[in-house]
Formats: structure tokens, C-alpha cells, sequence
């Protein structure tokens, strides 16, 4: 069994980036520029955009945190929104979701200037990705990419189940997965909350992708025996005797799953890491077409 480990992948990629924002700064040119937007102070949420602030500084990327109240009115995170399309500095802009009740995120998805779209939510994104075109793609699914690229797992005619079918992983993952690309050309199963014997279709994966939000739901007898697995899940588990009175669990039983597979992303670790790797990928790829 290999561990696919997010921190191993993460940092070849990281690394790349950086001597690509060195190679820039020495030309002369600026550094490409990520702005992010965070609105209250979910505490998971306030994690996510601090590594991905903290990440930018890492590779040489400038950085912009615009925080406003979690009572904000949906026509002012607008217009957060417009001055970040409208300033020729940044490069890539995005809103760390889940968002209050009185914003609409379709709305806010939408605001956002295609072109800046380093997210990939936007639905003309979302269009090219379908098209196989090149876009902006959903930082996780993206992420998770690069993880198969990086240990070279082999995808082409393999049988990949997808559990979830959210558009930021379940649904761009499994358009991933199956599109004629270096690590897709997968067959693609998508399972979601109404699936039926969601165990038989797990136990024929050959890649098998948990996004679902429910900590440890694959057990060892959905997974076939040399299955790769990738982990997308991330949910606090409150835990007393942990220091920050919780722990972070995967979609997968990790312990008893593992053994069986051939590879398997940890949690944490994992695909979380990706995530932010591929979310940079996307702010250096908005600048060059920008520049
Ligand atoms: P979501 O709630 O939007 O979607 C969950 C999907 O799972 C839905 O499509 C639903 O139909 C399906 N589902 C729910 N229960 C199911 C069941 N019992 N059987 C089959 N399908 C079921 O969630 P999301 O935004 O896609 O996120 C999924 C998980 O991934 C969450 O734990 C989230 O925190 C995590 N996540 C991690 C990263 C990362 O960087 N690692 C990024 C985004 C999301």
C-alpha cells in the first residue's frame, strides 16, 4: 500500500511555482496576485483562507484578505467583489464559501470576473471544463489531478466511482476522470445521496473518490482489494481529549480501509494539500493570460 502523500505532491508543485514567480520577478515583472474574500468567522473557514493566504506568501504570490461581517448585505459583497474585477493588480479573486443565508452564492459565483475565476465555479468555467477546454478547474478536483500525476497512478480504462456530486468536487471530478486527458480516460460511476446499493458500486471501483461529508463512511468491504482511494472528506469530529476540542476525519475508515488498497490519500495530509496546490496553479495561469 502507498500512501499518496498531499505534502510530498504538494510541495514539488509549490515548488515549480516558485521558481516560475522567481523567474518573473526577475524579469522585472510583477508577482501574480490572488485576492480572497471571507465573509464571518467560521472558524474552518478562517483556516482555509489563512492557508491560502500563507501558501501565496510560500510560492512568492501577492496576497489581498478583504473580511467582511457575517451580516454584510449581498449588494456589498458585490461590490467587494467589482473593485477586485475592476483592479488590474489582482489576478485571481475568491470567495471562501459557505456564505451567509442572505447571499445568494449563485449570485456571487457569478459576479466574479471569469477571467479571474481562479475557483473555477463560474458557469462559463464549469462550460469549458465540459468541453474540454481550457479553464479555471474546481481547486480540488484540480488538486487531486496533479496528487494522480505526481505518483503516476495509471487511470486510463479504469473503472472510478465518484460518491458526491457537488459542483466544487463530485460532479468536475467525475467530468475529470473521464475526459481524454494524461490521468483521466477513467470510466465513471457517480453515486449520490439517492444511489442505491451504493456498496456494489464501490466494491467494482478501480479509483474510488469519497466526497461526501460523512466521516468514516467507506468501510473495508466497499472497497475492492487494490483499489486506489482518494479522500476527499474533511469534517470536524468533536474529541475531548483532543487539543482544539475536535479532530478532522476523511469520508474514509482510514485504519481498516487502507491495508486493502493499492494507494490511499491520508486525512489530513491528502487531498486538502491539492487543493491549495492547485488553487495557486490556477492564480499563475490567470496572470499569464492576463499579462
Ligand atoms: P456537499 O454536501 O455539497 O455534497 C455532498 C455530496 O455527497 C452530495 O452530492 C450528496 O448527494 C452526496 N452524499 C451525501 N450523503 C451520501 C450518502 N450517504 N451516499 C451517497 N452520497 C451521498 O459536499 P462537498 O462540498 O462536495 O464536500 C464533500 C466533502 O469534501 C466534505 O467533507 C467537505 O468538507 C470536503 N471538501 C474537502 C476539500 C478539500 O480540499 N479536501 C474541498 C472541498 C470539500
Amino acid at each position: 500500500m502507498m500512501v499518496l502523500d498531499g505534502k510530498i505532491a504538494s510541495a514539488a508543485v509549490k515548488e515549480q511555482l516558485k521558481q516560475q514567480t522567481e523567474q518573473l520577478r526577475a524579469a522585472g515583472k510583477r508577482a501574480p496576485h490572488l485576492a480572497a474574500i471571507l465573509v464571518g468567522t467560521n472558524g474552518a473557514s478562517e483556516t482555509y483562507v489563512a492557508s491560502k493566504v500563507r501558501n501565496c506568501e510560500e510560492v512568492g504570490f501577492g496576497s489581498t484578505l478583504v473580511r467582511l461581517e457575517e451580516n454584510v448585505a449581498e449588494s456589498a459583497l458585490l461590490e467587494a467583489i467589482q473593485a477586485l474585477n475592476d483592479d488590474p493588480g489582482v489576478d485571481g479573486i475568491l470567495v471562501q464559501l459557505p456564505l451567509p443565508k442572505q447571499i445568494s452564492e449563485q449570485k456571487v459565483i457569478e459576479a466574479i470576473n471569469p477571467a479571474k475565476d481562479v475557483d473555477g465555479f463560474h458557469p462559463s468555467s464549469v462550460g469549458k471544463l465540459v468541453q474540454g477546454l481550457p479553464s479555471f478547474i474546481p481547486a480540488t478536483p484540480y488538486g487531486i489531478m496533479l496528487m494522480l500525476e505526481h505518483f503516476n497512478i495509471d487511470t486510463k480504462g479504469k473503472h472510478a466511482v465518484v460518491i458526491g456530486r457537488s459542483n466544487i468536487v463530485g460532479r468536475p471530478m467525475s467530468i475529470l476522470l473521464s475526459s481524454n486527458l494524461a490521468y483521466g480516460n477513467c470510466t465513471v460511476t457517480i453515486c449520490h445521496s439517492h444511489t442505491k446499493n451504493l456498496a456494489a458500486f464501490c466494491t467494482q471501483a478501480d479509483i474510488l473518490v469519497a466526497a461526501l461529508g460523512r466521516p468514516e463512511f467507506v468501510k473495508a468491504d466497499m472497497v475492492k482489494p487494490g483499489a486506489i482511494v482518494i479522500d476527499v472528506g474533511i469534517t470536524r469530529v468533536e474529541d475531548a481529549t483532543a487539543k482544539k476540542g475536535f479532530r478532522i476525519k476523511g469520508d474514509v475508515a482510514y485504519a481498516e480501509v487502507a491495508p486493502k488498497t493499492a494507494a490511499i490519500t491520508p486525512v489530513p495530509g491528502g487531498v486538502g494539500l491539492m487543493t491549495i496546490a492547485g488553487l495557486l496553479k490556477n492564480t499563475l495561469a490567470a496572470y499569464q493570460a492576463r499579462t
